[in-house]
């Protein structure tokens, strides 16, 4: 073993005892997960992962077209058909172009990153970009990969936003705003239309990541974006509500253009193969018309937040499908992930770095395929099991004592 590996094992070892390290398992052999889970970690959120539809038309755009087109989008690899799928997802977002990338990750990379220099290589002078403190890494990786030292904003707070925006008044670079509008973590939304009120005031480009509201919210779950053209670019996730694989921005003909001829991460890859074109073309179609199960799930989460909030637990300002319950320490978390499975519930801790320290938590998602029955044996678990480690906790307390 090098000497660089055997310092990896120590780190490894480190994050083990902290309970911070992460492992990769398969948790369901794929055809059990239905029968002999009830998974609240999910992002399918409309359930359309495992649509018949969505699987048909995958199938057949895989025996039509193969199973990889074998290059980048620029080379061999963008057939009529995606092209089509993109005006359809440019239209769904009233916007002029869409364009797709390898996934939301990706996306968010390749896109921000590109637009951040354009507009250092425009204006000569550094551009001001104002995030969420605790947007999704991949925005953070597009403004750091873009250059940009970013300034940031306490979480879903316009007014720290304000001042932010204030302070910089007497600078000339071009003004960002990157924010989520469902936060991935803590299922709150921005206020958009505050937002977007800021922006105008102060001449902010606005890029908004929409990848867990896509397909639930806004009309038709167009997002909370659509309609307002204040909003320059909607970014979006083909691997959450849409049931399927990829990212993607819907904004200008011009910028999607940009994007074309300069973003790398669009420029130097593969495309993505027929079978997941597929399913987005079918998404595409059975979104707009899926409004009972939007409205279900609203109601089904607004359940849970209350069940959970009077029974003492932190689920910070949440307001949509994502749930999140916060605990002291990761390892509690942990423990009660552990119990839930219990109980046939499928969930995972989630742990710094991917929230902050101190704020582990379950990260319950609710999703369309959830019955009824599904939500109330989720409340009755987490009441037991509350109740519970309070009693074991108090008993270790007192025998440390
Ligand atoms: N943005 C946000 C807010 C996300 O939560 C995620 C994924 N968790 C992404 C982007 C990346 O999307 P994908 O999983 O398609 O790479």
């Amino acid at each position: 073993m090098t000497g660089l590996e055997i310092k990896l094992r120590e780190a490894l070892e480190l994050l083990e005892k902290k309970h911070l390290k992460r492992t990769v398992y398969a948790p369901f052999s794929g055809q059990e997960k239905p029968k002999n889970w009830i998974d609240f970690s999910s992002n399918d959120y409309l359930g359309l992962a495992q649509d018949a539809f969505l699987k048909d038309r995958s199938k057949e755009w895989l025996s039509l077209y193969g199973s990889g087109v074998g290059s980048s989008r620029l080379v061999s690899g963008s057939l009529s058909p995606f092209l089509e799928v993109e005006r359809v997802l440019a239209h769904f977002h009233g916007k002029e172009r869409a364009l797709v990338f390898a996934s939301g990750w990706q996306c968010n990379v390749a896109a921000l990153s590109c637009i951040i220099n354009f507009a250092r290589e425009t204006y000569l002078e550094e551009p001001l970009v104002f995030t969420d403190r605790l947007n999704h890494a991949s925005l953070h990786y597009g403004c750091a990969l873009g250059g940009a030292r970013q300034i940031r904003f306490r979480h879903n707070d316009l007014n720290h936003l304000k001042e932010r925006l204030q302070s910089c008044q007497h600078k000339k670079g071009q003004r960002f705003i990157v924010t989520e509008s469902v936060f991935s973590m803590d299922g709150d939304q921005v206020d958009i239309d505050s937002l977007l009120e800021l922006a105008q005031q102060f001449s902010a480009f606005v890029y908004v990541d929409e990848a867990h509201a896509c397909g639930l919210y806004g009309p038709e779950g167009r997002g909370f974006s659509y309609g307002k053209p204040g909003c320059a670019v909607v970014m979006g996730t083909l691997s959450k509500a849409f049931g399927g694989f990829g990212g993607y921005v819907a904004t200008s003909a011009a910028l999607c253009e940009w994007l074309v001829n300069k973003s790398s991460g669009f420029i130097h890859t593969t495309a993505l193969p027929p079978a997941v074109w597929g399913a987005l073309s079918a998404a595409l179609e059975k979104i707009p018309s899926m409004r009972y199960e939007r409205q279900e799930l609203v109601e089904k989460a607004q359940f849970v937040r209350q069940k959970f909030r009077a029974m003492g637990l932190n689920i910070a300002q949440s307001t949509t499908h994502i749930i999140p319950v916060i605990f002291s320490s990761s390892a509690q978390a942990l423990r009660v992930a552990e119990c839930l499975k219990t109980y046939g519930i499928y969930t995972v801790a989630i742990r710094p770095p991917t929230v902050p320290v101190g704020q582990s938590r379950i990260r319950f998602t609710l999703c369309a395929f959830h019955q009824w029955k599904d939500i109330e044996i989720l409340c009755q678990a987490m009441a037991e099991i509350i109740s519970e480690l309070q009693i074991e906790e108090g008993a270790e307390e007192r025998s440390s004592r």
